[in-house]
């Protein structure tokens, strides 16, 4: 089913120009990796907003739900009405919707964070389930606490007509990447104040979730029995969960030629070769999430060597430096990978990019196609 030599052998590869080659055994390990940290009776919801973080929503929500995901998040409508047309029958949250959205979704919870959002809510046409969200202290969307208790009675009122099923109550971390889970326990504090008042609003809500990837790991919090796992899907590990990277984004060398001592490579002549040398064209570039500003830093493995990027990364292609390495057109090069080969990581861009890997795997570009590998042999 699969090409086990795609990064290894050239012969054998079936990369294009360039591919990101997603192990979708990496993803259910990490699922699995996961479980093995939470409480008992504590699920996971896969979060496969933005693509999956770049790696393919559905293909990526068939592997979560296959490691034992019992829901799964997005963050809009649209997110979510695809995982649906794709057969994916468990239940999903969605975050971000437009009120003329609401008649698309009438098998997908909506996160409600207002009275005024429920009212729309009800006015729908088909009655759906809501999920109650309470800013705990990120600040970015979630019911202000003093007007929590109006927004729980009135989602009261409108369950006992009939008229919306409160499904879930919710909050969302703000300083859920630290190791430090201080913060996180006051908020889950303020979540357990707001579960209490929205039962006694007369609320029994069947999920209660906080956690993030991170927040699953290092907050313990028996109020909940949902987290929400987006990064660690992906092998994006901020606290030692114990994830590996599924993604590896391999290309091929273009071209191969020699220049000499004082000549300039790329636009503007950033840099200048203080020796002769052998440099390879990389078809890759901005346009395909290689972030330009990396240029100083950033290095690709060729031939088991890192080879550094030469001048800056334009839209379509980079240089490297192949020193006195002998290279021929179509030599396999992977960009990032787990690391295991020596190979930059997606974290690796990301610091010489200033930013974090989420932005790397969001940034990969519509041309490069995503190939679904289980168990890459290395
Ligand atoms: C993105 C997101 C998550 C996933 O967070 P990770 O740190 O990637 O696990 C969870 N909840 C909400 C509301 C999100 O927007």
């Amino acid at each position: 089913m699969t090409d086990m030599n795609l990064v290894r052998s050239p012969a054998r590869s079936r990369v294009g120009l360039a591919e990101a080659v997603v192990d979708l055994s990496v993803v259910r390990d990490n699922v699995q990796t996961i479980y093995k940290r939470l409480r008992p009776g504590t699920e996971v919801l896969a979060v496969v907003k933005a693509d999956a973080f770049g790696h393919g929503a559905v293909q990526v929500a068939r592997a979560a739900v296959e490691a034992g995901a019992t829901w799964l998040g997005v963050a809009r409508a649209d997110e979510a009405l695809q995982l649906r047309a794709a057969g994916l029958t468990v239940p999903i949250l969605t975050w971000l919707y437009d009120a003329t959205e609401l008649v698309l979704l009438a098998d997908i919870d909506v996160s409600v964070s207002t009275v005024s959002e429920l009212n729309q809510v009800v006015s729908a046409p088909n009655v759906h389930n809501v999920q109650l969200k309470l800013d705990t202290g990120l600040h970015r969307g979630g019911s202000a606490p003093d007007q929590w208790i109006e927004l729980t009675r009135a989602a009261a009122h409108y369950e006992a007509l009939g008229a919306v099923r409160v499904r879930g109550i919710w909050s969302h971390l703000s300083h859920g990447d630290e190791l430090d889970a201080s913060h996180s326990r006051r908020q889950l504090e303020l979540l357990r104040t707001g579960v209490t008042l929205a039962r006694r609003a007369g609320l029994s809500p069947e999920v209660v979730h906080l956690a993030n990837s991170s927040g699953a790991i290092t907050l313990d919090a028996p109020d909940c029995n949902l987290v929400r796992i987006g990064a660690a899907l992906f092998g994006i590990d901020e606290v030692d969960a114990g994830v590996r990277s599924p993604m590896r984004l391999v290309t091929k060398v273009a071209q191969v030629r020699r220049i000499r001592a004082g000549e300039g490579v790329s636009y503007g002549h950033d840099y200048t070769a203080p020796r002769d040398t052998t440099i390879a064209l990389i078809p890759l570039g901005y346009a395909d999430g290689i972030p330009r500003i990396a240029a100083g830093q950033a290095s690709v493995l060729c031939r088991g060597v890192r080879m550094p990027v030469l001048g800056r990364i334009t839209m379509d292609q980079f240089v490297v430096d192949a020193g006195e390495l002998a290279l021929e057109p179509g030599q396999p090069v992977t960009v990032f990978g787990d690391g295991s080969d020596g190979e930059p990581t997606a974290a690796d861009w990301a610091d010489w990019a200033g930013t974090i890997p989420h932005e790397i795997y969001c940034g990969l570009g519509a041309r490069v196609p995503r190939r679904y590998v289980e168990g890459v042999q290395r």
